[in-house]
């Protein structure tokens, strides 16, 4: 039996393998930082239904250790199809079993968005009637950081912004994108013609490449928490969001979210900038509209369980959605989806999944359709 994590997005140190029923392993901390929780590997030279146990032992240590309770991990034989595998939290550990069907197993924390999807999916938005790569970033690794931006018509007078994936092991995020991305494929949408005729948009698939392809789960190379840099961003050690935050300053913003995915809430929520400063009657009207419409048109969202409101004039604008909200005096939102599943509608063989994100994605675009005549 091999263990590989030697990949794009790969995390995980063998302890000890001696034991097939009980191989023990490690997850690595983020480069310059003591965050963990991402893990990726591949297993390979099996015996099919022959029984394997793995044991993540430093699971209990990780970043959100009420993460491991109610999570499964995810599986694949082909790195398309996932699926989860039943998993226990005990003694600080996350256990999982598994008789193989096949000689090769990929293991992770969440179905995995690859660097190699990523770059078709910024081929297929350019292909995007409308679309081009507006502006290009430089991690600091030297990958790029692509804004696209979908114009259809000069007159349109909004601008709307997505950009996804500040935190890197939340793959979910990207799916979302996908699912933006495929929806604007389609040529006879009523809702998405209406959209884009009073808006651009300007997306951002991955704002964390160097700490995805390393298989962090929260920060860049530098051990910067991206979603913490937006009062500080510098092009020496967060010139992701430095670059993002120029553009936007160029631009300007109406309505801007920030995808996301949340290690221990088994529900998909939304955060806003209550705690603003400038948060008004005007934006408190605008976010309760734009939840109210999420649910309304079915999608996988709902308003009981998210984190608690800050009190007005408490917000942390280091955090992306306030730093924006407060700036350009718009809508916005932190959009967070499941590590786990979202429990209003449980799929144990799946979980939350690339799919689901991809459809949440969708739907987003319709209320944005909806809404996109009242941002100002
Ligand atoms: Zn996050």
């Amino acid at each position: 039996m091999q263990i590989n994590s030697n990949f794009d997005s790969g995390n995980i140190e063998v302890i000890d393998a001696s034991s097939p029923q009980q191989v023990l392993l490690a997850i690595r901390a983020d480069l310059n930082s003591a965050h963990f929780q991402w893990f990726h590997f591949q297993v390979s030279g099996l015996q099919p239904g022959q029984r394997y146990g793995f044991s993540l032992g430093n699971a209990g240590q990780s970043s959100y250790k009420n993460a491991w309770s109610g999570y499964n991990a995810v599986a694949s034989y082909d790195q398309v199809n996932w699926f989860r595998v039943p998993s226990r939290f005990e003694n600080g550990a996350l256990n999982f079993d598994i008789e193989p069907l096949h000689a090769q197993i990929w293991f992770a924390y969440f179905e995995p968005y690859s660097r190699e999807r990523h770059a078709l999916l910024i081929e297929d938005a350019q292909r995007l009637a409308g679309a081009e790569l507006f502006a290009c970033g430089k991690s600091i690794e030297g990958r790029p950081i692509e804004l696209l931006r979908i114009s259809r018509n000069p007159q349109a007078q909004r601008k709307i912004w997505l950009i996804a994936q500040q935190h890197p092991g939340e793959h979910m995020a990207e799916w979302f994108m996908q699912g933006v991305i495929e929806r604007l494929q389609q040529r006879d949408d009523a809702e998405l013609n209406a959209l884009l005729e009073q808006a651009d948009l300007y997306l951002v698939p991955n704002m964390n490449p160097d700490g995805a392809f390393r298989g962090h789960l929260r920060t860049n190379v530098a051990g910067r928490d991206l979603n913490r840099a937006w009062q500080s961003a510098s092009e020496a050690d967060s010139p992701e969001v430095y670059f993002v935050q120029q553009q936007m300053r160029a631009v300007g913003v109406d309505l801007f979210l920030d995808i996301h995915g949340d290690e221990e809430i088994p529900h998909v929520f939304a955060a806003g900038c209550e705690g603003n400063p400038g948060f008004s009657s005007r934006l408190a009207a605008l976010d309760k509209e734009f939840r109210d419409q999420l649910m309304a048109i079915g999608a996988e969202f709902q308003t009981t369980f998210g984190y608690t409101p800050d009190q007005f004039g408490q917000a942390n604008t280091t955090l992306a959605c306030n730093a924006v909200g407060l700036e350009f005096d718009c809508l916005a939102f932190t959009i967070e989806m499941p590590f786990k599943d979202h429990d209003d509608r449980p799929n144990p063989h799946t979980g939350w999944n690339g799919a689901r994100s991809m459809q949440l994605g969708k739907d987003v675009l319709s209320v944005a359709a909806a809404m996109v005549g009242k941002l100002r």
